[in-house]
């Protein structure tokens, strides 16, 4: 595309937005996008010479406002690269990483991402976090949360929740909860024109405007999840005012105990991005711990079968109990050196998870939510053994893993392992084994007289 596709009405806006610079701001768009890739700090502590090497393959330079961002090359695709799906970086646009920078959130913290799919921000948010505090991932459509659950699992993150609801359904069992909250809004993408030209297709006064009114309704909630003293970023990656200062200005004088704190915009004329807004807002107040009590009606409310508990009536939490012995028993002689994060188990269905948080967290704040990963998934419960969940393989250091293969990743075999093949492995191994790509793991395997059943999720084989 060039700023000959751009829309008449759109042009108009950032004139009146640019003034002079509306020149320079346009012909960005004759320029190509920019790329970028940001380091899970949560895999690089394992591995600190990998991040050099990929600088290295890949050219990478970096982005000036994200010490963990780098910008790479049209012609480089570090996507299809093992490391990706290891979890050794996330791809992201340059100017997004400016949100959680500004967020600057901290170790031992609850956080939400209230607009959270795919997953940028949460899983900025999660690097930052060191796997300390509860971090609660939230997208309101279902399939979209499904792949933020992923991307969340595919950083190896421990210490967050991935929940599917509207804004107000969260806000009626988070209320003044979180110390920090990122709203990354659905906005009109005026920033996404260069990327994906549908976005120019879709754009129109209208649209802007629709947008305002849902960003507006969605700050109302997330307001009432903010603790007093807790910070707020708030975000788009679209240009008009409207959907911006206009917002904040909007509801900081609606909400006379929010505060701008710093406000601030990328443009594709001036950095290397396809451009960002952030507000960073604080509830005046004293910040102070909230422990959230269960309301009488959601005390009474009876479990759901099958999504917590087994659905037998009472048997809950005694039967996640004992699961996690069974668990902590197989993890005893499996993963010798891996201490279990804080947390509480949780069952659903088969699967034990390990719901984080601690105080933080109450498994009946879930209950009605939609919850598609409450946790670190640590296990399927198979009749009277323990099948190692994925989610565990991603969150593990290789070398807790009593039995481990590594494979280099310009090997064919790490290839064929992504691919969900058998490998051929020495005869000595039997049991479970951790595979990884040049010491980060990829996934389970199940070794029996020289082969590797593979149990890479069948979602997740590259082909
Ligand atoms: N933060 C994400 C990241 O960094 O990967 C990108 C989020 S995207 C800008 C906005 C998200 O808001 C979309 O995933 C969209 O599905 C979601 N959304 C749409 N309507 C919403 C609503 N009414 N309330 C909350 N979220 C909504």
């Amino acid at each position: 595309m060039g700023k000959q596709d751009l829309p008449t009405a759109f042009v108009r806006q950032m004139e009146s937005l640019l003034g002079s610079d509306t020149e320079a701001f346009l012909d960005s768009y004759e320029r190509p996008r920019t790329h970028g890739l940001r380091f899970n700090g949560l895999k690089l502590a394992d591995v600190p010479q990998l991040k050099e090497a990929v600088i290295r393959e890949y050219g990478l330079t970096p982005v000036p406002w994200c010490s963990t961002g780098y910008y790479y090359g049209e012609n480089v695709r570090p996507g299809k690269h093992p490391y990706h799906t290891a979890g050794l970086y996330y791809i992201q646009e340059p100017s997004a990483m400016s949100a959680v920078e500004l967020l600057d959130p901290q170790p031992g913290e609850t956080i939400l991402d209230l607009a959270a799919a795919p997953g940028g921000k949460s899983t900025h948010i999660a690097s930052k976090m060191k796997g300390e505090g509860l971090l609660v991932s939230n997208e309101i459509h279902p399939e979209r949360a499904k792949i933020l659950a992923e991307n969340i699992e595919r950083m190896g993150v421990t210490n967050a929740v991935v929940t599917s609801a509207a804004p107000d359904e969260l806000s009626r069992r988070f209320p003044q909860a979180f110390d920090r909250i990122m709203l990354d809004a659905p906005c009109s993408g005026e920033g996404m024109f260069r990327k994906d030209s549908g976005a120019i297709a879709e754009w129109t006064p209208q649209l802007v405007e629709l947008c305002a009114a849902r960003q507006w309704d969605i700050l109302q909630e997330a307001y009432a999840m903010l603790k007093p003293g807790g910070t707020m970023a708030y975000s788009t990656c679209t240009f008009n005012r409207s959907e911006n200062e206009d917002m904040m200005e909007r509801f900081t004088a609606h909400y006379a105990d929010m505060e701008i704190i710093d406000m601030k915009r990328l443009w594709p004329h001036r950095e290397a991005g396809e451009g960002h807004f952030v507000a960073l807002l604080q509830k005046r107040g004293e910040a102070g711990g909230h422990t959230w009590e269960a309301s009488p009606s959601e005390r009474q409310r009876p479990r759901k079968k099958g999504r917590s508990g087994n659905g037998k009536p009472g048997a809950g939490l005694q039967d996640a109990q004992s699961a996690l012995k069974v668990f902590q028993a197989w993890a005893a002689e499996e993963l010798p050196d891996f201490a279990l994060p804080a947390g509480s188990p949780i069952l659903f269905g088969e699967s034990l998870y390990l719901l984080p948080g601690g105080e933080l967290l109450q498994e009946q704040q879930l209950q009605g939510l939609k919850v598609p990963r409450a946790g670190l998934h640590l296990a399927h419960l198979k009749k009277n053994r323990i099948e190692p969940a994925h989610a565990l393989a991603m969150a593990l250091s290789h070398q807790q893993a009593a039995k481990r293969i590594t494979l280099a990743a310009v090997d064919p075999q790490a290839y064929a392992y992504l691919r969900g093949e058998t490998l051929q492995v020495d005869v000595s191994l039997k049991g479970w084994v951790l595979a990884a790509v040049d010491g980060l793991p990829l996934g389970w395997g199940k070794a029996s007289g020289g082969q590797l059943k593979n149990h890479l999720p069948k979602g997740l084989r590259q082909h």
